[in-house]
């Protein structure tokens, strides 16, 4: 059975992200434009007693130009840095909680170590903001929703 598409449907595959190794690639840092986001993620993660698992000093952040429908994306290398893209398409178009939702959700893998969590409420919108996209629950990040899944995005287990 289908659900009736709508627009999440559409956006939920674009933000898709991936871990896969890959090559060293040459030392970067964190985009000017989204190091903000990286600030409020720890901020909002030490509200919430979060200690970081992954230091952010061997994270870089980045644009790219990011293949098919991926608006972002979280490399572990094999040196351990890691590094976050982020699709300069995306971004260009995106609303507000469209690229903080983006930011925060890729953060989670790479400095909260989080995979993807696909669980359902039972009104069928998505228990965590680490969904892949491609489960069936719906993404309702926002306003009146962001303190609950910043809740669940630092909750420890
Ligand atoms: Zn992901």
């Amino acid at each position: 059975m289908r659900t009736k598409p709508n627009i999440w449907f559409f956006l939920l595959p674009l933000l898709l992200g991936s871990c896969q190794k890959e090559d060293i690639p040459a030392p970067g840092q964190v985009d000017a434009e989204l190091a903000s986001y990286l600030e409020d993620f720890i901020i909002e993660g030490e509200a919430r007693g979060y200690q970081p698992v992954i230091d952010p000093g061997i994270l870089d952040i980045r644009f790219d130009t990011l293949t098919g429908a991926v608006t972002g994306q979280c490399l572990t290398y094999s040196d351990g840095r890691r590094e976050i893209k982020v699709s300069t398409s995306f971004w260009a178009n995106a609303a507000a909680f469209d690229k903080e939702f983006l930011l925060f959700h890729e953060l989670g893998h790479c400095l909260l170590d989080r995979e993807h969590l696909d669980t359902q409420r039972a009104d069928g919108t998505c228990l965590s903001m680490m969904h892949s996209g491609q489960g069936r629950c719906r993404n309702t990040y926002g306003a009146s929703t962001r303190t609950r899944y910043l809740d669940e995005l630092f909750q420890a287990d």
